[in-house]
């Protein structure tokens, strides 16, 4: 399925012919119809299946570009994951006005992070350490989020960040979409989604396209 099928904006249309993202992967074909019509979504796809993509167009579909406040937030296990999903967000987002991406990540110096979060953002990706570090130090507002991306759920269950989901949830809006994506689907899993989403459609997709 093309992703011109969808009711994407033209730029985003645009920008994927560009990076050569002909038709949609099957994660993608069977998610974005639900994210975009803004319904929570739980997505289950082994690594290379295309999630990024189904995520950052839902995000950047629905971004009031004019409104300069931070309108996402996607959660990574990892700062090498974030720093990937960051990019290929701002490859999607390519030529839409000015879309600010920040990453916030762990083991990067707090300073040039404090510094950016004065000038502001569109979309926040980082690691849930580091996100948490800056809520409870007041530099960081997520009161506008009306998205929440929980990237490689799984791994960031292992690696024991459940306290620190949970906090950042409690420091969002209720009245939120939420997307989550997993390779795996293990009992906490479930636990979490049923805590913090809202009827959530599940895609779940074996092969890579
Ligand atoms: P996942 O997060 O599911 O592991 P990624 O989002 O990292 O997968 O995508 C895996 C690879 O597939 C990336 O190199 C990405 O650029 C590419 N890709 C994603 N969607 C498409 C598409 N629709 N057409 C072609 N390539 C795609
Ligand atoms: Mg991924």
């Amino acid at each position: 399925m093309p992703f011109s099928s969808l009711n994407l904006k033209t730029e985003l249309l645009d920008n994927l012919k560009t990076m050569g993202y002909d038709s949609m992967t099957p994660i993608q074909a069977q998610s974005l119809p639900a994210i975009l019509n803004g319904e929570d979504v739980i997505g289950q796809g082994k690594t290379g299946s295309g999630k990024t993509a189904a995520f950052g167009l839902g995000l950047l579909h629905k971004l009031d570009v004019k409104r300069f406040r931070i309108q996402s937030l996607v959660l990574c296990p990892t700062r090498e994951l974030a720093d990937q999903v960051a990019k290929e967000i701002r490859t999607l987002a390519r030529g839409i006005h000015n879309i600010k991406v920040l990453t916030l990540c762990g083991g990067v110096p707090m300073g040039p992070q404090i510094g950016s979060l004065e000038h502001g953002a569109h979309i926040i990706v980082g690691t849930p350490g580091r996100i948490i570090d800056h809520l409870d130090r007041g530099r960081l507002d997520l009161e506008n989020v009306h998205t929440l991306v929980l990237d490689e759920a799984d791994r960031m269950l292992e690696m024991g960040f459940q306290v620190e989901l949970e906090g950042i949830m409690d420091r969002m809006p209720i009245e939120r979409q939420t997307l989550l994506f997993s390779a795996t689907f293990p009992e906490q899993i479930q636990s979490i989604a049923d805590k913090i989403m809202f009827k959530p459609v599940m895609v779940k997709v074996a092969s890579t396209h």
